[in-house]
């Protein structure tokens, strides 16, 4: 075997010229570590990686927070319905430290709230019906970020209507509003910054479409639900947080 036959040639080597043995154990380890490296890749095993995330979450969270998860059996009142970006790098329970049973959480292309539409957006309908009207949430929260890559999507996307996407133009056209503002206010600066801009004015428009659901404005006006935007910029390290007071009563109608 090749492999053998290296061994006894590199054996035959040292027991000549002994003063290589440092060297050579050297190389061996500088072998052993990039041989090492690249059969984890290789061997990337997700049933494992589950596997063991799960025992580590057990072991050092659940088995030590025994009341907290008796609690979490009987039911759930989180004071947070939090609308967050799809994207691996901004889950809320993450950036925000929010702890099983504290946000209801939906995650979505872009965190964006699309306004009431039994038909075209049910599942984000319901989410926000259950939380408002069963679980009574205090507060909504939804969070745009940096770099993401729903909105560049957004600013991308022709304006005559055409499209190269199955799901994803039309999705994201829920914040078209903000494109528009976007581009009239920032049109002298350049593509990505004007995409930072729309991170945040998407955020706004998602939190005027809360209002298009009756349950959402019947809360606010009596002042048992807020509704807030917020931004994660994780190049910079950094959460801004805003409250939108929209003066609304109850003579007004949407
Ligand atoms: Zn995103």
């Amino acid at each position: 075997m090749a492999y053998e036959e290296a061994i006894a040639g590199l054996q035959k080597l040292l027991s000549e010229k002994s003063e290589l043995g440092e060297a050579a154990a050297a190389k061996v380890r500088e072998l052993t570590v990039a041989l090492t490296a690249g059969t984890e890749k290789a061997g990337f095993d997700p049933d494992e990686r589950i596997r063991a995330g799960f025992e580590h979450f057990k072991k050092e969270n659940y088995e030590k927070k025994p009341e907290l998860y008796g609690e979490l059996a009987q039911g759930q009142s989180p004071k947070f319905m939090v609308f967050a970006c799809s994207d691996s790098r901004v889950c809320p329970s993450h950036v925000l430290n929010f702890q099983p049973g504290e946000a209801f959480v939906v995650r979505n292309i872009a965190s964006m709230v699309p306004p009431f539409d039994q038909k075209r957006y049910s599942g984000m309908g319901a989410a926000i019906e259950y939380a408002v009207i069963h679980l009574k949430v205090e507060n909504i929260l939804v969070i745009g970020h940096s770099c993401c890559g729903g909105i560049k999507g957004l600013m991308s996307t022709a304006d005559d209507g055409s499209t190269n996407s199955d799901f994803i133009e039309e999705w994201v056209s829920i914040c078209k509003p903000a494109k528009t503002k976007v581009k009239a206010d920032c049109n002298n600066l350049g593509f990505n910054e004007q995409c930072s801009h729309l991170e945040k004015e998407a955020v706004n428009v998602s939190l005027g479409n809360l209002l298009t659901y009756p349950f959402v404005r019947e809360a606010l006006i009596k002042k048992t639900l807020a509704i807030k935007g917020g931004h994660y910029d994780f190049v910079k390290g950094s959460f801004e947080l805003w409250n939108l007071d929209f003066n609304i009563s109850t003579t007004v109608s949407v």
